[in-house]
């Protein structure tokens, strides 16, 4: 169980209690902890104990975090006009991402409909939010379109920052041995046929990661295990030299996990370059340029796995939502939000959950999971005029896997204590649970949390 103080819930009235067996039909999804996050139990807004109102709400971006809170509102408010703002169509289910660029998953596994999740009641624009304006109280829509709003929560998500990069482009994706699991199936796709090639060819492959908050940072290392793990069972290993460019001075920002990792990657023959910062790549020459403390370090390689830097989406970063200073402005031009309430600091009708706020943990649907439930229930305290007292402590979880069939199941909080949920599965060493975990059942327990179920 998780070791952490379950929050009051704001809104007792409307939760039901919660049966034994679903409770660990929850935990063997991997969500029991963070349901605890969001309230000590899981919270399931029903419309017979709704709140009734006239509030006009704004929902931007129709991502896991926009689709779980237009669920959850939608259930826990009577009379509320709430309109979702995003052009997306389609649903993308990211974390299946790194096993389609491992040529483990298919790419149409991870495609999906957000009609699928909308909730009904909900009006849905066929649009991107172009302009914040929260001292007017209203967005303006890139078709022109100005919609006024008594709240608002941002979900636009971030943007993968291919131009940062020079050279790179997303069309290099899948050519030139150039290979990046970010954005959408189509790349995760091409990056496998990359990967594939190159561990039957052999050669020099870099394996890099972008600086800063980067969405599921256990990404770019899961591309080199299962990579490495792949021309193992190939019996290819020996006619590879792989090399991991961190930007930084460690591997992952949990001690215990990056403990781990420099053990593991060295005893996997894999190379590893401290404070190497990718910042530009020419793909006909097969080489890459690295920012490093004593200047520029240019690579050669057959394969390389390019990690962009990534930033809150331009509407967002260039609004007075984001960090004005300090290092979640500097970093990636965050979303400004108290790290506790998701409530903004600056603007209090205004809330934001996911990738796009600046909190100083992993930006991962298991942050969603437990930010949404949060960043609701003190919605609906703002509303009802009631006290706010959800809290997120910081959960974030990865199922990091070390080979195909292992993995180890990391789950920590702010404090960067690991916060295990299951007492049977160690979070120090591999395990075959968080593999089966994450090829089987995160996937419906995500559909869940889009739902506003779990
Ligand atoms: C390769 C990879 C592996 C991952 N692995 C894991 C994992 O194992 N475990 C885990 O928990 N998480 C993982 N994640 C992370 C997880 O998928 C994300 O953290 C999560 O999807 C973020 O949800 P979100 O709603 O913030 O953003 P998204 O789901 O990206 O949605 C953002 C939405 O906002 C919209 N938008 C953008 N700008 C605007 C605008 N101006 N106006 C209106 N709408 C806008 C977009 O169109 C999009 O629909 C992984 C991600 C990747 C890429």
């Amino acid at each position: 169980m998780s070791n952490r103080t379950p929050n009051t819930p704001r809104n007792a009235e409307s939760e039901r209690p919660e049966s034994t067996s679903r409770r660990d039909l929850l935990k063997l999804l991997g969500v029991g902890s963070v349901a605890a996050a969001a309230g000590g139990s899981i919270l399931l807004p029903s419309t017979a104990h709704a709140v009734k109102t006239r509030a006009r709400i704004v929902i931007a971006g129709s991502g896991a975090a926009g689709l779980a809170a237009a669920n959850r509102l939608s259930r826990a408010l009577d009379g509320a006009t709430i309109t979702v703002i995003d052009r997306r169509k389609e649903h993308i289910y990211q974390p299946g991402l790194t096993l389609v660029a491992t040529g483990v998953w298919r790419p149409g596994k991870v495609v999906d409909a957000n009609r699928r999740y909308m909730p009904s009641g909900v009006e849905w624009l066929d649009a991107m939010v172009a302009e914040f304006d929260p001292e007017a109280n209203r967005v303006i829509t890139d078709a022109g379109q100005t919609i006024p709003y008594d709240y608002l929560l941002v979900a636009t998500g971030l943007k993968v920052d291919f131009g940062a990069i020079q050279g790179m482009s997303p069309d290099l994706i899948g050519r030139e041995g150039i290979g990046c699991v970010y954005d959408n199936p189509d790349h995760a796709e091409r990056t496998w046929q990359m990967i594939d090639r190159y561990v039957n060819q052999g050669g020099t492959g870099l394996f890099t990661r972008g600086p800063g908050g980067i969405k599921c940072a256990g990404a770019p290392l899961k591309v080199t295990m299962l990579t490495e793990d792949l021309a193992t069972r190939r019996g290819r290993r020996s006619d590879l030299e792989m090399i991991y460019n961190s930007p930084s001075g460690g591997l992952f920002s949990q001690p215990d996990m990056d403990r781990f990792l420099r053990e593991e990657f060295p005893s996997r023959d894999i190379a590893i370059n401290w404070h190497h910062r990718l910042v530009g790549i020419e793909p006909e020459l097969r080489r890459a340029t690295f920012a490093t403390p004593d200047g520029q370090a240019r690579l050669d390689y057959d394969f390389i796995h390019v990690v962009p830097p990534m930033r809150a989406p331009d509407a967002l970063a260039n609004s007075a939502l984001a960090w004005q200073s300090g290092p979640f402005a500097d970093d990636g031009d965050w979303m400004e939000v108290d790290q506790h309430s998701m409530q903004h600091q600056r603007f209090p009708n205004v809330f934001g959950a996911g990738d796009c706020v600046g909190t100083p943990i992993g930006k991962t649907a298991a942050s969603v999971k437990a930010q949404v439930p949060v960043a609701v229930d003190n919605m609906i305290a703002a509303i009802a005029e009631r006290e706010s007292t959800s809290t997120y402590d910081g959960y974030t979880s990865c199922p990091l896997i070390t080979r195909l069939g292992r993995g180890i199941l990391v789950e920590f909080d702010y404090a960067l204590n690991m916060v295990p949920s299951f007492p049977f599965i160690s979070p120090y060493s591999e395990h075959w649970v968080p593999w089966v975990m994450k090829d089987r059942m995160l996937l419906p327990a995500y559909n869940a949390m889009l739902r506003g179920r779990i």
